[in-house]
């Protein structure tokens, strides 16, 4: 059987719906040979499976998925990380500071419009990391909108009524961050960005070379079969790694499966072990 994996999935650490350890399993039904948890500024999911994933059958690799704008929202993956690194330790504790501040906006409007919601009980409920799919779901829970895509396009959305932005790190820090980590930083789903036009592409991929990205995320659930190939061609012409994953969330994106994501996403397990081998170097 060929060997499959999936380097890009959540957690209730951050905004997925499955507990790290519901995420393992499903990775092992699946058949795959090595996941990455890559939850949005927090290493917590991974942490929670370090004492499962010897003799699990499969490899676990401690992974992140951070925030930054490049003419708009752009986000970084770094595999592999040392989850002890005090710098990336105090900086994720910066970034949930950061979101709170963010977070705790909205639902001051929120309230003000009469929806019972205090933000002690989300961080009770949802944990550390707290995302605007959590602030959704309060919206959906609540009778306000039919569904968390109405959520975002109805009030989530930058512009919306409980929309307020974030401070995020500029690009560079967060590949220089992943780095200093002992990381491998991958440039994630490059056409998930709407600027992005091929033209525009090749712009980002430089400034991120420059900066020391070392990988593309070449295949990823809302990648059509086109842009994936195209991306690999950009890889390759590159010298860049090529990574993949489903960006599994659980609920909040039922359409999305671990491992294959859509139905046609399949990551082969050759790109997983360079970059293994990338990180061990
Ligand atoms: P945050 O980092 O808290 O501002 O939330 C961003 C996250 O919200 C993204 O990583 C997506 O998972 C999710 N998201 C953004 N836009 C949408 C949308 N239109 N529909 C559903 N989820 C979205
Ligand atoms: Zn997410
Ligand atoms: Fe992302
Ligand atoms: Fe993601």
């Amino acid at each position: 059987m060929i060997k499959r994996v999936d380097l890009h999935l959540h957690t209730t650490a951050s905004d997925g719906t499955d507990a790290p350890e519901t995420v393992l399993n499903k990775a092992i039904n699946a058949k795959l040979a090595a996941i990455a948890i890559t939850d949005h500024d927090t290493v917590d999911g991974y942490l929670q499976l370090k004492d499962k994933i010897d003799n699990c059958g499969i490899e676990v690799v401690p992974g992140i998925e951070l925030s930054t704008k490049y003419n708009g929202p752009c986000h970084i993956l770094g595999y592999y990380i040392d989850c002890n690194n005090d710098e990336l330790r105090s900086t994720l504790a910066q970034i949930v500071i950061d979101r709170d501040e963010r977070n705790e906006k909205s639902i001051r409007v929120m309230q003000e419009d009469g929806i019972n919601v205090t933000y002690a009980e989300l961080k009770e409920r949802f944990g550390e990391v707290i995302g605007r799919p959590h602030l959704a779901e309060v919206l959906v829970e609540n009778g306000i909108v039919p569904d968390i895509k109405a959520a975002f396009a109805e009030y989530l959305s930058k512009g919306k009524k409980y929309w307020f932005p974030r401070t995020t790190l500029p690009l560079e820090k967060c590949i220089k961050l992943i780095n200093k980590a002992g990381g491998v930083a991958v440039l994630a789903h490059p056409f998930e960005y709407k600027y992005n036009t091929e033209k525009t592409l090749a712009g980002l991929i430089e400034y991120c070379i420059d900066n020391g990205i070392k990988g593309i995320e070449c295949r990823h659930s809302s990648h059509s079969a086109g842009e994936m190939a195209y991306l690999e061609r950009l890889a390759d012409e590159y010298n860049l790694l090529k990574t993949g994953g489903s960006d599994y969330h659980g609920d909040p994106k039922p359409d999305i499966s671990i491992g294959t994501g859509k139905g046609i996403l399949s990551v082969p397990y050759d790109w997983f072990e360079k970059l293994k081998a990338r990180a061990n170097k």
